[in-house]
């Protein structure tokens, strides 16, 4: 084998353990992602029902003036009815004294019925609200957690960086910037065995000319499916 690539294996331990950092961190920003994703959802069900919550309570509001409108009505009625000077005039004021208690029942009724919708909506908009401030705290904490992981998981990049860097030296230019071009995409595995004559970074086998070129020549050999650099089973672990 390359003995570039003996060295570029070096290389790709670092990168590996810096893959598996970075990867950490990303799941934990995956986790937060989620957590907004559903508090979204959730605000947006919340707004509906306390803005439904309002509407009832408008209503009750214009029921209750229309109460007290109706109470009014009825002691302006009581007087009227003891001033009244003739049978025609006492018929009609006990009618209107009748469509204004009747009004009153209906709309005291009504109200009735409108503060048990109140109190069952506001109920559960309540406990609607108590979940999503839950899930704001839990968030909260993943960030806080996610702020300082990061910071740990960057100053360790750092250093693994630094200790990569001095292999870099010894290594062909030209392959190392091959390299560090598949790394790229490959985190951590631009270099892979082929086992069974198959690559083990995407999987496919590879062609009879590649393992021909692998056993015979001290080439660089990329994989013609994904572009990894190959290595034989056996070299795995220098
Ligand atoms: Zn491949």
């Amino acid at each position: 084998m390359n003995q570039d690539v003996y060295k570029l294996l070096e290389v790709q331990k670092f990168d590996k353990q810096i893959s598996d950092l970075e990867k950490s961190i990303e799941n934990l920003h995956t986790k937060i992602d989620k957590i907004a994703e559903v508090m979204l959802q959730r605000k947006t069900i919340i707004e509906k029902m306390q803005s439904e919550l309002k509407e009832i309570e408008e209503d009750r509001s214009d029921k209750k003036e229309l109460l007290n409108d109706a109470v009014e009505r009825l002691k302006k009625l009581d007087i009227k009815i003891n001033e009244a000077t003739s049978e025609k005039q006492l018929k009609a004021i006990n009618t209107e004294i009748e469509i204004a208690k009747t009004n009153e029942i209906t709309l005291k009724e009504k109200i009735e019925s409108l503060d048990e919708q109140i109190d069952v909506k506001f109920k559960e908009t309540s406990s609607k609200q108590e979940k999503y401030e839950q899930l704001e705290k839990a968030k909260n904490d993943y960030e806080n957690k996610y702020l300082k992981e990061k910071k740990d998981i960057d100053d360790k990049i750092k250093i693994i960086n630094k200790e990569k860097t001095k292999l870099f030296e010894s290594i062909d230019h030209t392959l190392l910037a091959k390299y560090n071009k598949i790394n790229r995409w490959a985190k951590g595995t631009a270099i892979v065995p082929v086992k069974s004559g198959a690559c083990c970074g995407c999987f496919m086998k590879v062609t009879p000319q590649t393992l021909v070129m692998m056993e015979e020549t001290e080439e660089v050999v990329y994989c013609p499916n994904c572009g990894r650099i190959l290595i034989k089973e056996k070299d795995e672990e220098p």
